[in-house]
């Protein structure tokens, strides 16, 4: 089992699911294989079984689908490992053990092919002692299950020459004896396991011996030994810093010690043991609470984050709906007055030629009393529309108030701005009508002038403005230069 410090668990598995992500998003298999499986160690470390389950299932489904055996093997192994730490998850274990075996050996690998066997026996020594209470003779069997296959293991190890595999393995198969009530076998096994430990010195298996050794003495009635070997396996937890590993010592310990009639020294364990499991779960609580606690603030970081964004580009559209309402008029969607007045002090500041027009409507009132006032805003937009599309980029239209309208044309003088307005005028001129009007025409009159350097906008308006007057005056439907204007 990995182990991550507390605090380090969320940070692990958002680094796991960032690289999965990755992975999934460039489709490669492995690689996400690994990530998922690296997360499932993780929430198994945490405790959170069914999750580590699911990420590890993953995880083995890709990598069959990636064809590779190997992996396949090495992920079905690590499965197999997690379903064994749950008792009720023991026929599970042994499904995915012996497939991985299987795949070891394909994958032409006898070495974790023996490892992945030591541990499916392991299966069924859990098995074995989960259903001792309640169903002895299925206990029994699973034993012998178990004998069988720790066996062959040991056999498979020593062939391969892994002497952890080994001894580990020798280990399963005393228990296994243990379970099937063949002490003298188990004992012989044990020495010989001790023996091997002695030339393969390994701390671990030294306290997995004393544990096993200490259950041994005391199913024999060997109490008193029973007690010395679970003590002295105790003082190397100690040593190993490993109080976790203490709960198993003090099981044997309670016993021995009760069997023995010292029922103060059996207390005395039972209240470590409680204590002991109660820390346990305390820190493992603590760990899960404090993942959890990371994994709210990051939501609620994210939460804050998007509904932040969503505010600010709501009120950006707002600022944008604002600032185009301020510039345009509501019926036509042409520029207003105000804009058209900006409009007209840049180009003053630039110095850039340019040419304005008036616009207006031919007896627009006709229109209103004649058909509606809605039919006037509508010929009102169609009028807009059919300026605004006759027009090039550079070029402004804008309402200039009632039914006129102003035009500044980019860059123009003389016979150029004329001819514009003119094709503009007839482009109105031609416009077919819908409904009840569909016998009138509507037309324009439209007076120009050219803006001279060093005068004031208000001037060039009023020449446009006279032109316009000499427009209507002259009978409507034409372009007109007032006199004496010499651009
Ligand atoms: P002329 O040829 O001399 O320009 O005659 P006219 O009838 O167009 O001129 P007048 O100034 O007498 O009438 C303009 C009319 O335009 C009066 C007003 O009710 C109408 N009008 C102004 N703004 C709007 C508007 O937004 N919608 C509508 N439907 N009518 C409007
Ligand atoms: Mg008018
Ligand atoms: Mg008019």
């Amino acid at each position: 089992m990995a182990h991550h410090a507390l605090g380090q668990d969320s940070e692990a598995l958002a680094a796991a699911s960032r690289s999965e992500q990755l992975a999934r998003e460039n489709g490669e298999l492995v690689w996400q294989s690994r990530a998922l499986a690296r997360e499932g160690l993780v929430h198994h470390d945490l405790g959170n079984i069914e999750d580590a389950v699911d990420l590890l299932t993953r995880a083995v489904e890709l990598r069959r689908e990636a064809d590779d055996v190997a992996g396949t093997a090495d992920v079905l192994t690590t499965l197999g490992t997690v379903y064994t730490a749950m008792p009720h998850f023991a026929p599970q274990a042994a499904g995915v053990l012996t497939q991985a075996h299987r795949l070891w050996l394909q994958a032409g690998d006898p070495d974790r092919a023996s490892i992945a066997h030591a541990h499916l026996a392991r299966t069924f020594v859990e098995t074995s002692a989960r259903l001792a209470e309640e169903n002895p003779r299925g206990a029994r069997a699973a034993a012998r299950r178990a004998l069988a296959l720790a066996l062959e293991a040991v056999q498979d190890a020593d062939a391969a020459g892994l002497s952890r595999t080994s001894i580990d393995a020798r280990f399963t198969v005393a228990t296994a004896h243990v379970l099937a009530d063949d002490l003298p076998a188990a004992g012989l096994v044990l020495d010989t396991a001790a023996d091997m430990l002695d030339r393969f010195p390994s701390a671990m298996q030294r306290l997995a011996l004393h544990r096993i050794r200490a259950g041994w003495l005391m199913r024999s009635g060997r109490y008193a030994d029973a007690t010395r070997e679970a003590t002295a396996g105790l003082v190397l937890c100690d040593e190993l810093r490993r109080p976790a590993e203490r709960a198993g010592l003090l099981q044997v310990l309670v016993d021995a010690e009760e069997a023995q009639g010292n029922l103060a020294g059996a207390l005395d364990a039972l209240h470590e043991l409680h204590d002991l499991t109660v820390r346990t779960g305390d820190a493992m609580a603590e760990r899960r609470a404090a993942l959890l606690g990371a994994r709210m603030e990051l939501d609620r970081a994210e939460r804050v984050a998007e509904s932040e964004r969503r505010r600010s580009q709501e009120l950006e559209e707002h600022n944008a709906r604002l600032a185009h309402e301020a510039a345009h008029d509501p019926l036509t969607g042409l520029a207003n007055r105000r804009a058209l007045d900006r409009e007209l002090a840049r180009r003053l500041e630039d110095r850039r030629q340019f040419t304005v027009a008036l616009v207006d409507v031919d007896h627009f009132k006709r229109v209103n009393d004649t058909w509606s006032h809605q039919t006037g805003d509508a010929v009102l937009q169609r009028i807009a529309h059919t300026m605004r599309a006759g027009l090039r980029t550079g070029d402004l239209a804008a309402r200039y108030g009632g039914e006129e309208f102003a035009l500044v044309l980019d860059g123009l003088a003389g016979p150029k701005a004329m001819e514009i307005c003119e094709r503009l005028r007839a482009r109105v001129e031609a416009l077919v009508w819908d409904g009840p009007m569909s016998d009138s025409r509507v037309t324009v009159s439209i007076g120009v002038s050219a803006w001279r350097p060093d005068e004031t906008v208000d001037l060039t308006l009023a020449r446009a403005d006279a032109g316009l007057y000499e427009a209507k005056a002259g009978g409507r439907n034409q372009v007109r230069q007032s006199a004496g204007t010499a651009a």
